[in-house]
C-alpha cells in the first residue's frame, strides 16, 4: 500500500486479457476521456459527448477510493518504472491550466496527490497558447501567439526541462535573433545561434500543458471557470463553484495560478466578484496586492513567401512606437507550413501602444472591428520598415490584457503560501515574467504542499 497507482488503471481489464496495444489504446482513449471540457465554453463538444464525459469525470474523485482497484501487476509495473510515490489521501485543487498550473498539478500527481485541474479556456496553455486558424481556402495554420520561447538558467528548471526534451515535446529552436533599428532600418548585435538557447513547445507552445495534463493521477477539466472559493473551517476544506454557480467540489488544498483569482479585475471582465474574497483572510490580503500589468497585442501574419529581406528569426525593434518584437513562428521545430513555402510570423506590439488602445477601447473583450483596426495599424508600421513586407494572405491581432505582470509578489518563496488555508498562490507574478519564472513558483507551489503532506518533494 505504499505507492498508490494510476487512475487509469480502475478502466483497464485483468492483466491476463491485456496485449501491449490493447493496454497503450485504452490508457490513451481514457487519457483523453479525462480531458472534460464543459459545454458552455465548448460549442463544438456535443451533449450527447459532454454528458458522456461527465460521468466518466465526476467531482473531485479521492485517491484513496483509486487504490483497490489496483491490481498487484499494476503496482509492479508502476514499482519497475521506478514510479516510488507517496501514499496521500489529500486532493488538491489546481485553477489555470498555463504552465505553473500545469506543472505543479504534475509534480502533485507524480507523487500520488489526486490532483483536479480548472481552466476558463478551451484547452491548457495559459499564455503559451497556440491559435489555428482556417484560411478561405481550408488550410490551417497555427501561431504562438503568446509566449514566443523561453529560455532556462535555473539548474532545476533544466532538469526538468531534459524530461520534456525526451518525451518530444519541447525542442531547441537553433534560431538567429538580432535587432532592428527602426530609425536606420538596419540590423544590429546579430546573436550567434546557441548563444543563448531558446526552447519552443512542440508542435505548439501550449504542448507542454497538453501533455502534464495527462499525467496520471490528475483531470483537467476545460471550460470551467471557478468563480468562487469558500474555505469551510469546520471540514478544513475549500469548497468551489463555478461561474454560473456550479458546485465544483471540496478540495484539501487549493493552488489557484491566476493573479486575477483575487483581483478587482476580475469583476471589470465577468460582472462577479472576483472567486477570492481577501477581507475574509486578513492574513492574506497583505500578501496579495493588486497585480499592475503589461499588455501587449499580438499580430498573427502569414506570407506566401518567405520574406527574403529578414535574414534573421527573430529580432526586437528599437525606436519604434509601435512594435516590440517579431518572430518567424514557422522556422521553430515541428511547424512545417503547408505550402511549404509559406511563413507565419507573429509581431508584438509595444506595451505603450496596446495600454493606449487599451485606454479607448476599455477592459472588456475588443469586438472585432477594434482587432482589426489594430492589426492594420501594426502591419503598417512592419511595413514601413522597409524591408519590402509583402501583403500578407492571413492577419489577425489578438489582445493580452496581462500579457506580463509588472510586479513580483512571492518574495525568496517564489510562490504566496497560506498554511492556515492550505493555499498556494503560484504563476510567473510570484516570481517573474517568465515562463521559467512560473516554472519554479510551481514547484516551489508543490514543495509546500507536500511539505504538508510528509511527502518528500524531491523537486
Ligand atoms: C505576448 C506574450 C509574449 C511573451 N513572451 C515571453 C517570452 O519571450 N519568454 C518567456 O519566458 N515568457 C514570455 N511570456 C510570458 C509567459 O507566457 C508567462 O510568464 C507564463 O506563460 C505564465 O504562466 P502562468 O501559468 O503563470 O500563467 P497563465 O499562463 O496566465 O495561466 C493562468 C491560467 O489560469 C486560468 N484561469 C484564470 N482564472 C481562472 C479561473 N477563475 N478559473 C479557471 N481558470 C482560470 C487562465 O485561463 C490561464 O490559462 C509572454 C507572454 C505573452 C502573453
Amino acid at each position: 500500500m505504499g505507492q498508490s497507482v494510476s487512475r487509469s488503471a480502475r478502466f483497464e481489464k485483468g492483466p491476463e486479457m491485456r496485449t501491449v496495444h490493447d493496454t497503450t489504446r485504452r490508457r490513451d482513449s481514457e487519457k483523453r476521456k479525462r480531458h472534460v471540457v464543459e459545454p458552455k465554453t465548448a460549442a463544438l463538444v456535443s451533449t450527447a459527448r459532454t454528458s458522456r464525459l461527465r460521468r466518466i469525470a465526476p467531482r473531485a474523485p479521492r485517491l484513496a477510493t483509486l487504490q483497490h482497484s489496483a491490481s498487484r501487476p499494476d503496482l509492479d509495473a508502476l514499482l519497475a518504472a521506478g514510479k516510488h510515490r507517496a501514499m496521500s489521501a489529500a486532493n488538491v485543487a489546481v485553477i489555470g491550466a498555463g504552465i505553473s498550473g500545469a506543472v505543479c498539478a504534475s509534480l502533485l500527481a507524480a507523487r500520488g496527490v489526486a490532483v483536479t485541474v480548472f481552466d476558463s479556456g478551451r484547452g491548457a496553455g495559459g499564455r503559451m497558447a497556440q491559435r489555428r486558424e482556417t484560411m478561405e481556402d481550408g488550410t490551417e495554420l497555427r501561431f504562438d501567439h503568446g509566449a514566443p520561447y523561453f529560455t532556462v538558467s535555473n539548474d532545476e528548471v533544466a532538469r526538468v526541462l531534459s524530461g520534456w526534451e525526451a518525451r518530444g515535446i519541447v525542442a531547441e529552436w537553433k534560431a538567429m535573433f538580432a535587432c532592428f533599428d527602426r530609425a536606420t532600418g538596419k540590423f544590429t548585435d546579430f546573436e550567434k545561434v546557441g548563444d543563448t538557447k531558446k526552447y519552443v513547445g512542440v508542435p505548439g507552445m501550449n504542448a507542454i500543458c497538453k501533455s502534464l495534463c495527462l499525467d496520471d493521477g490528475l483531470v483537467a477539466k476545460f471550460g470551467v471557470t471557478v468563480g468562487k472559493m469558500d474555505w469551510l473551517h469546520d471540514r478544513s476544506s475549500w469548497s468551489l463553484a463555478s461561474l454560473d454557480g456550479k458546485d465544483l467540489g471540496y478540495f484539501d488544498y487549493v493552488v489557484a495560478t491566476d493573479k486575477i483569482i483575487a483581483s478587482p479585475s476580475f469583476s471589470g471582465l465577468t460582472g462577479r466578484p472576483p472567486p477570492l474574497d481577501l477581507s475574509s483572510f486578513p492574513q492574506l490580503s497583505a500578501m496579495v496586492p493588486e497585480i499592475p500589468v503589461r499588455p501587449c497585442f499580438a499580430l498573427m501574419v502569414a506570407f506566401s513567401e518567405p520574406l527574403a529581406s529578414v535574414p534573421v528569426h527573430g529580432f526586437s525593434f528599437n525606436n519604434s512606437d509601435f512594435l516590440s518584437r517579431a518572430f518567424c513562428d514557422s522556422s521553430k521545430p515541428g511547424r512545417a507550413c503547408v505550402p511549404p513555402n509559406r511563413q507565419s510570423w507573429v509581431l508584438h506590439s509595444t506595451t505603450e501602444y496596446a495600454s493606449k488602445v487599451i485606454h479607448e477601447i476599455g477592459p472588456r473583450k475588443p469586438s472585432a472591428d477594434a482587432l482589426s483596426k489594430v492589426a492594420e495599424e501594426l502591419f503598417k508600421e512592419f511595413q514601413s520598415t522597409g524591408l519590402n513586407i509583402p501583403r500578407p494572405v492571413f492577419m489577425k491581432a489578438h489582445r493580452w490584457g496581462g500579457a506580463f505582470p509588472a510586479i513580483s509578489i512571492g518574495g525568496d518563496d517564489k510562490c504566496v503560501w497560506d498554511k492556515s488555508t492550505k493555499l498556494a498562490i503560484c504563476g510567473d507574478f510570484c516570481a517573474s515574467p517568465s515562463v521559467e519564472g512560473a516554472i519554479l513558483s510551481a514547484m516551489s507551489g508543490a514543495s509546500k504542499i507536500l511539505g504538508c503532506l510528509n511527502c518528500p518533494s524531491g523537486l
